[in-house]
């Protein structure tokens, strides 16, 4: 069902983005492939994609805390495949600190690249997706969607927000065969995640393995990594025909995260 769909996921260069991509290509979907760095350091990456599916494989660079380049990856897709069929909201970063001492420009940076960007796709998708009647979009929101954190009020806020986004796009698509719904993942082990492991580790005289450990005691009841391929399972199913009525929804898998 999902052969010849477009498939957009930004951020797609690791992690949760990849692992979604890698599921999408083993359906054969094409696949829009973004990041920020060069096409030229994710030349391995794109040939593993191509040779997993007998779709086309695309990768576009695009900063997407920039509103210009957003367009532009959008109208590239858009002229090179037809339409984006499917939209995935993946790309985020963090930032860990007090509000008192939170830089501003990160502020800045996480809502709109964990927030607006989505709004922006969405709104520049949407038009080929009504004409199609067929669409949907997933936002990689968080158990920081749910519940909150010390030190994280950009990727909180963010991340909540998207869960909010979420059902205005669901609502204002309802009878046209668009769904739009979220997933809230827990910890994942990903470049994003290892990055404050080791914060932790150099903070508290850890070892990295001592940190990950507290890292998944604090908050994750399964004291276990939710796997990239967890996520990229879930949003194949939302995709698939049996989620047509799922919109407006978040998935949470979390390991028991936000169960207490
Ligand atoms: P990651 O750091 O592995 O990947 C982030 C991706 O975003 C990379 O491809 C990077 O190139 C891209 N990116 C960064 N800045 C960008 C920019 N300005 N423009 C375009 N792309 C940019 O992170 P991940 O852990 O795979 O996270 C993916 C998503 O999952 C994020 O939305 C994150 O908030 C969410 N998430 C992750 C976890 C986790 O534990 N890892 C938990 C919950 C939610």
């Amino acid at each position: 069902m999902l052969k010849n769909k477009n498939v957009l996921i930004t951020g797609s260069t690791s992690g949760i983005g990849l692992a979604i991509a890698e599921g999408f290509a083993y359906q054969n979907a094409n696949l829009i492939i973004n990041g920020i760095t060069p096409e030229s350091n994710c030349s391995s990456i794109l040939q593993e994609l191509s040779n997993k599916t007998n779709g086309r494989v695309l990768y576009i660079q695009s900063d997407l805390t920039q509103v210009n380049q957003i367009q532009s990856m959008i109208e590239k897709s858009i002229s090179e495949l037809g339409s984006v069929d499917i939209l995935i909201n993946n790309a985020c970063i963090q930032h860990v600190s007090p509000i008192e001492e939170f830089p501003d420009d990160k502020w800045d940076q996480i809502i709109a690249l964990g927030l607006s960007s989505a709004f922006h796709t969405s709104k520049l998708c949407l038009p080929k997706m009504r004409e199609k009647q067929w669409g949907r979009i997933i936002n990689i929101a968080s158990a920081h969607g749910i519940v909150a954190s010390v030190n994280k009020a950009a990727y909180v806020s963010a991340k909540h927000g998207a869960i909010g986004l979420t059902k205005v796009i669901a609502l204002e698509t309802a009878e046209e065969n668009i769904t739009c719904n979220a997933i809230c993942p827990g910890w994942v082990l990903t470049p994003l995640v290892d990055n404050q492991i080791k914060a932790n580790a150099k903070k508290n005289g850890w070892t990295y393995e001592q940190a990950t450990q507290e890292l998944l005691r604090e908050k994750q009841p399964s004291m276990k990594f939710v796997k990239p391929e967890d996520i990229a399972q879930m949003c194949l199913f939302l995709c698939s025909e049996s989620a047509n009525q799922i919109t407006g929804s978040k998935f949470i898998v979390d390991g028991g995260w936000t169960a207490r």
